[in-house]
């Protein structure tokens, strides 16, 4: 008669006593409502109001893209800039790099005073820029010409595909568009982000050991992590996974290393550790091409129809002219708003992911919950579930509070 009594004994107690310890210990929603509740009153009003007026930028920029390359047709000005580029050059695969610079300077220029509204003026308002207007556009026209550059590229080889193939040509379009995709992200931590702020090592220090010793654990060697400048343009936390295959690199900018207590800091390497040793790059790169490919199917089913319509009054001969490019953009354009929260959602599960790891990885859940507090600054921190699924690109504050408080009750019940 014992050995049942006994059994049953340990079998409560194995499943008491582990809940118990938790429960007398840890609360996870008492824990979590102590962080959220640090945000309050017009602090917490100003960041929902930051965060929520964003919801609507991309619904104007993308009408404001539509109008503009509308113009370019409507007014035939695509068509003139087609005919001077063939003036200028007999050679047909150079003719899209001619069209790209007047293309992109005059579509820049009428949306000049939107762009200095949404990336300079309302930022100044929510006090997160540190430029002056002329440091801000100075920065804005270097942007400017490096996109020329790319666009210039990207234009001649995907033309030189549809002039080859009319019909099919979205299929080997999205190959070479990706294979450009993955040079800039392979070039860009090396030829194009030192442009605009200085890369250094990590100061010496018990953080940078502490740091050093994280990424060693996951055979991520010291030189690849990087600290860079940027409270130069703003206030803002940040730190970023980037480059490709050996230009892959973790970079943390100064506004972290400054405002951020070293609990927090290691709590953040640990995401981006995530990122790093999961190979987010390449999964983003592949979702990319993916949705890609879908948008330029899109344009060779619908662009071709178009034209047959209103060809002959905008000047546009075929899908193989250049002068067609404003018919790409407005589609292209319609086409990423539409599937902003499927892009959203995608990114948001890979942050979801590199949450995980990091938590695991630093050791440091309190130090993720306050960080993701001060990010709370700019970004709503207790969105609806539907929201927060539209709208976010990264998890929420409430739900990185919460998923760091479950996670120290589950890993460190003393
Ligand atoms: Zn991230």
């Amino acid at each position: 008669m014992r050995y049942p009594v006994l059994g049953l004994t340990i079998l409560f107690t194995a499943i008491l006593l582990p809940s118990m310890a938790v429960a007398v210990d840890f609360d996870v929603e008492t824990a979590t409502r102590g962080y959220l509740d640090q945000l309050q009153g017009e602090e917490r009003e100003r960041s929902d109001r930051y965060f929520e007026g964003g919801y609507w930028l991309p619904v104007w920029g993308t009408l404001i893209a539509v109008l503009v390359d509308g113009l370019f047709l409507r007014f035939r000005w695509s068509a003139r800039i087609r005919d001077v580029a063939e003036r200028i050059t007999k050679w047909r695969w150079l003719q899209p790099a001619i069209y790209a610079a007047p293309y992109t300077i005059i579509g820049t220029v009428i949306t000049l005073p939107w762009t200095i509204y949404t990336d300079f003026f309302r930022e100044k308002a929510y006090g997160f820029v540190n430029q002056s207007f002329g440091e801000w556009a100075g920065e804005q026209a270097i942007g400017l010409v490096i996109g020329i550059i790319a666009i210039s590229i990207f234009l001649m080889i995907l033309f030189a595909v549809i002039r080859r193939m009319p019909k099919n040509w979205w299929i080997l379009g999205t190959i070479t568009t990706s294979l450009l995709l993955i040079f800039f992200v392979l070039v860009s931590p090396i030829y194009i982000a030192p442009i605009f702020n200085d890369y250094t090592e990590m100061e010496d220090g018990p953080l940078k050991n502490d740091i050093i010793a994280m990424a060693q654990a996951y055979d991520v060697p010291a030189d690849k992590i990087y600290v860079f400048n940027q409270s130069k343009q703003h206030d803002r936390i940040s730190a970023n996974v980037s480059g490709f295959a050996n230009t892959m690199r973790i970079s943390l900018n100064d506004n972290l290393l400054n405002k951020g207590t070293p609990e927090e800091i290691k709590a953040v390497m640990g995401h981006e550790l995530g990122h790093y040793v999961k190979g987010h790059i390449w999964r983003i790169i592949l979702i990319m091409s993916l949705l890609l490919g879908i948008g330029f199917f899109l344009i060779s089913r619908l662009v071709p129809k178009l034209i047959a319509k209103h060809g002959e009054r905008w000047g546009v001969r075929s899908v193989s002219d250049i002068a067609a490019l404003p018919l790409f953009g407005i589609v292209l354009a319609i086409y990423s708003l539409a599937i902003t929260p499927i892009t959203n959602s995608l990114i948001r599960i890979n942050e979801s992911e590199a949450d995980l790891f990091g938590l695991q990885a630093a050791n440091e859940p309190d130090g993720f919950a306050s960080i993701a507090m001060k990010l709370s600054a700019y970004r709503k921190i207790e969105p609806g579930p539907i929201e927060e699924i539209i709208f976010f690109d990264h998890p929420s504050g409430e739900t990185r509070v919460r998923m760091a408080m479950e996670w120290k009750a589950k890993n460190l019940p003393d």
